[in-house]
């Protein structure tokens, strides 16, 4: 795989190229993410009467199928949650930029491509395919605003998401309660640098911080076939990391070049 183009950087202002205006979203091709939640319609109404971010969360989907990321299934969970909820208030009309928001603590939720990629790089949507009848495991490490956690709950994955501010676990938790995601996202706090043994082994493990080096333990976390996401590299810039474990057989790859905040912990950078 070569290494797409270097993205805007995580921590990006609002505004950036490449925000979708609204109004802009028609209805999506074959693999349409346009089958979006707001109304049947029974009542005559039409669903952006109903969600007056539809338009804009379908431009969105829309635009990150023309940058790279295609997998229909992740689209398609995009196209379902609500980004809006994730921002604080005063940035809810960049809520469906492509760019990183502040989320408050010096922290960001990561612009969605970078969402989209890290999901589809992780692989979830092939495992249930081939076995349907069991939902995937996933550690989600640095819940921030809990956007990533409920991507992978849209994807019919079980969730443990952990981060170590125990305040912005806490708003992301109550977050996705009110967006009914609770029964299958569990907030814990922690150095995710550890990983989380209680529910391992993951099929899927994401990492939304940047990585000094890859943490033995997240490894060690992975089931049978799973997949380790991760931003590795110095402070300042890093390489998307896709680690996958095949028995006892471990294999490294690296996409997309990248910058996020530092994971900060035991195995991540000093705090
Ligand atoms: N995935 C998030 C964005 C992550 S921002 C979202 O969708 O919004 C990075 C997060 O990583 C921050 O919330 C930060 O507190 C957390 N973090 C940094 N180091 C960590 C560590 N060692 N363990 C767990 N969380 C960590």
């Amino acid at each position: 795989m070569t290494p797409a183009e270097l993205r805007p950087r995580e921590g990006d202002a609002p505004g950036g190229p490449g925000g979708p205006g609204p109004g802009a979203a028609g209805p999506g091709g074959a693999d349409q993410a346009g089958d979006a939640p707001g109304g049947s319609g029974s009542d005559g109404k039409h669903p952006a009467d109903e969600d007056p971010f539809l338009a804009r969360r379908l431009a969105m989907v829309r635009d990150l199928r023309t940058t790279g990321p295609r997998d229909p299934e992740v689209l398609d969970a995009m196209a379902r949650v609500p980004r809006e909820r994730f921002v604080p208030p005063e940035l809810v009309r960049h809520a469906y930029d492509d760019c990183a928001l502040g989320i408050g603590h010096g922290q960001t939720i990561s612009q969605p491509y970078i969402v989209a990629r890290m999901t589809e790089l992780l692989g979830l949507p092939a495992l249930r395919r081939r076995d349907p009848s069991r939902r995937p495991r996933a550690l989600d490490v640095g819940t921030g605003s809990g956007y990533q956690a409920a991507i992978l709950a849209e994807l019919g994955a079980e969730v443990v998401s952990i981060d170590r501010d125990a305040a912005l676990s806490r708003l992301a938790e109550e977050r996705l309660a009110a967006l009914g995601f609770d029964d299958r996202v569990r907030c814990v706090v922690g150095d995710g640098t550890e990983g989380w043994p209680d529910g391992a082994p993951y099929d899927g493990i994401v990492v939304g911080a940047a990585a000094p080096a890859i943490p033995d333990p997240l490894v060690a976390q992975l089931a049978d076939n799973g997949r380790l996401v991760i931003p590795v590299g110095p402070r300042e810039y890093q390489v998307l990391t896709v680690v996958t474990r095949a028995g006892r057989r471990i294999e490294q790859h690296t996409y997309d070049p990248c910058v996020f905040v530092p994971l900060v912990g035991r195995l991540g950078f000093p705090g």
